[in-house]
This record gives structure tokens, sequence and C-alpha cells, in this order.
């Protein structure tokens, strides 16, 4: 496999011009492949090395999330138009030889947050160690399980006019509640804007407008799906020439949700990518976002033990059919459950956030409540965590944690 795109984990990622970290339509080509070529782009991870190999989550604490996401292209394919469908076939994720570990970060609530923020508002931090398939923790005992590699962010380059319309959604949803913590969205800010090979001027006017890469939106973007893993094949909406398709945010294992934000297993990594044109493929399939076919491969979980949540939220309060109230429910109670065996909170959110957990809107008709399921697998532990007679038997470990800020 060639290499298209190669990166450097050991410097600053604002000096290699084969990264971007805003969407913009006139951030240049750093490459033109023709459809069928198959290829290797090298990544970052996500925060471009701001996280260390460490016991001390500071770096969690002070991250500068106006730097992310540190992207490899864009990527031009000959012949692809607006209006098409570009195919990419993911066909191996890896592990750079140069950086073989990983983090999940719990972000402070007042930098990012996560889905649990009121729950767990500080800042935490746990590494990961592979070993091949398998990923453990030093922070995080009894408990190892195959990974399920993925980009979390892989999508095309918006037009002038789409990133217009994010830009106007966006600001409006903002301007409810400007000072809420943590914010409703992430606006444009140029002062730590990547834009490429874009030349000074250029750079500097398309930087404040440039969009975030924080949401998913309907070019796929961070969309963070565990199941656009290896093997995958997804089709992006093309909306420039040549469609400019950027990727990275690369996880070695995420369960459904991401839930603790940086909640993957995050690390720098390689994609091997394949790509194909379907002309005029918008339209031809009625399709605004992304659709993908997942892997024949993916670890293989049968014995689950599922945590239901409904939609009435933590002090009693009815919501009306809300699946993030409901979904937040369920992880709580998976959370209290895991903490019987000698978890702590902090430990079995990690969990949630990085072990293959499915999680499920399974009703969502049945007024007042929505019920959201999260699917545990329970032989990633390396004890029995099913209920019994004879009560939750303490299988962890106590004294070890994730890391803190010291
Ligand atoms: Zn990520």
């Amino acid at each position: 496999m060639d290499t298209l795109i190669s990166v450097d984990v050991a410097s600053a990622p604002e000096k290699q011009d084969v990264l971007h970290n805003r969407w913009h339509p006139d951030i240049p080509m750093v490459s033109w492949v023709k459809p069928g070529d198959q290829f290797r782009v090298e990544c970052v991870d996500w925060t471009g090395g701001q996280i260390k190999d460490d016991n001390n989550a500071i770096d969690i604490k002070i991250v500068d999330l106006s730097k992310v996401h540190y992207l490899s292209g864009p990527i031009g394919v000959e012949g692809a138009e607006p209006g098409d469908l570009l195919v990419v076939d993911i066909l191996d994720v890896g592990v750079l030889a140069a950086s073989q570990w990983g983090f999940t970060g719990i972000f402070a609530k007042e930098n990012g947050g996560g889905f649990l923020t009121e729950h767990y508002p500080d800042a935490r931090k746990a590494c990961w160690g592979f070993s091949g398939i398998y990923a453990n923790s030093r922070h995080i005992p009894g408990v190892e399980f195959a990974g399920i590699m993925h980009p979390g962010l892989i999508g095309c380059l918006p037009s002038k006019e789409l990133l217009a319309t994010w830009n106007k959604r966006e600001k409006a949803l903002f301007d409810t509640d400007p000072e809420r913590v943590p914010p409703l969205c992430a606006l444009p800010s140029s002062p730590t804007a990547h834009m490429g090979r874009m030349k000074a001027d250029a750079a500097k006017s398309a930087a404040a407008e440039g969009a975030r890469t924080v949401p998913p939106r309907e070019h796929g973007g961070n969309c963070d799906i565990k199941n656009l893993s290896r093997g995958s094949s997804v089709y992006f909406p093309v909306y420039v020439k040549g469609g400019g398709l950027s990727m990275g945010d690369i996880h070695f294992s995420q369960g459904d949700g991401e839930i603790t934000f940086c909640g993957a297993i995050e690390m720098a990594g390689y994609l091997d990518i394949r790509v194909n044109i379907i002309k005029e493929g918008m339209a031809k399939y009625g399709i605004k976002n992304p659709i993908f076919k997942p892997s024949p491969l993916e670890p293989r979980y049968s014995s689950y033990l599922i945590f239901e949540g409904i939609s009435v939220d933590e002090a009693g309060k009815q919501h009306y059919l809300d699946v993030h109230v409901a979904y937040r429910q369920a992880c709580l109670n998976a959370i209290e459950y895991m903490k019987k065996f000698g978890y702590t909170g902090a430990q079995a959110y990690a969990i949630l956030g990085t072990a293959p957990v499915e999680g499920r809107i399974s009703g969502i008709v049945d007024i007042p409540n929505a019920c959201a399921t999260l699917a545990l697998p329970t032989e990633i532990f390396n004890f029995d965590l099913r209920p019994s007679a004879f009560g939750p038997k303490p299988s962890v470990p106590s004294g070890i944690d994730l890391a803190v800020v010291t």
C-alpha cells in the first residue's frame, strides 16, 4: 500500500501542511488520486499530540479544544463533481509504529464536558496499551477487549453555500444561550485555525468563517460511529470539484455514543482507503447524509447485560419521549451496577465510552417515556459480572483509578 499522506507525530501539527482543522471549500487539495486508486493516509490523534502517556490529567484539563480536530487531507478525486457520491472503502485501519498507545479523557465541565458532565465534572485520563487487537489500561483493571478501529471523523469539503448554511443555523442556536457552559456549539474561531496549504492572506479570511470540526453534518464529518470500522464502505455526498476527502480522529475502540466526549480510545494511526465515484449519486439514491455498509469483520461478543433507561431524569422530572434523557439514565444505571463490583464511577464511565457497547433507541412511541438501552458485553471482564442470588462479588482491586490532575 503506497502512503499518500504521511504525518510526523513528534512535530507540531500546525507546521504540517497535509493537516487542517477547519472545514472550508477553498482549502487546497494536498494530493489528487483517480477512481479505483488505493492508498494509505496517516493521521495524528485528534488533539494533535496535546495528550501525553503519563499519570497526570492536567493535559486533559487544559486541552485547547479550539485546535481540534487535526485532519489529514483534503484529497481530490479526479472526475468527482458536486452531486456525485464518493465511495470510500475503508480497507484497513492501524496503529502507527511511532505511537503505539491511546487515551480516553473525561473533560472538565468548564472545558467541553461530556455526556455525564453534571455527574463527572472533573478532568480524568485513562491511558491504553495495545496487545495486538486487544486494548487494556493500567488505569482500569479487570477489563480487556478487542478493538473496533475506525475513523471518528471523515467527510468531504462543503460547498460555499453549505458552509454558509452551517454557520447560520449554528450561530442561531448559540445565540439562544450564549453564556452556557459547556457552549451549545462551537462557532468559527480564527486564532488557532489551520487552513492546510492556503496562502496566508486567503487563509486569514477563510479562517474567520471556516466551520469547526466538532459536529457531524450533512457531509458526515465527526459522526463517531464505531461501525465505520475497517472493512466498511461509505458513500459520501460530493459538494466541490474533486470532493476533498479529509479524515482523522482515529479510534482504537469506542462504545455507542462516545459518552465521555473524549470517550473513545483516541490514537494516531493510518487508514487504507480505496475511492470510487457514483456519478450524480446523490439524486439517484436520494442521499442527503452519508450511508455506509458495515464491515464483515467485527469483534464478536455474544453475552450482554442490557441496561434500560427511560425519559425521567435524575431529579424525577418527566420528559416527553426524550431519548437523550433516556440514554443518560441507561448509562447511569450501568455505572451504578458496575460500581458494585469495585469500579469507581470514572472507571465505569470510561469503560462505557471505550468498550464496544451497543446503544439503542428501543422505544420511541410509548408516551410519555422514550426507552433507550445500553448493552454491555460481559465477556470483556475477567470476572463474572452477571447478577445472581449470591450478590455482587468485589472483583476489581481498589486503589487504582483514572489519572487525576496533580
Ligand atoms: Zn475521537
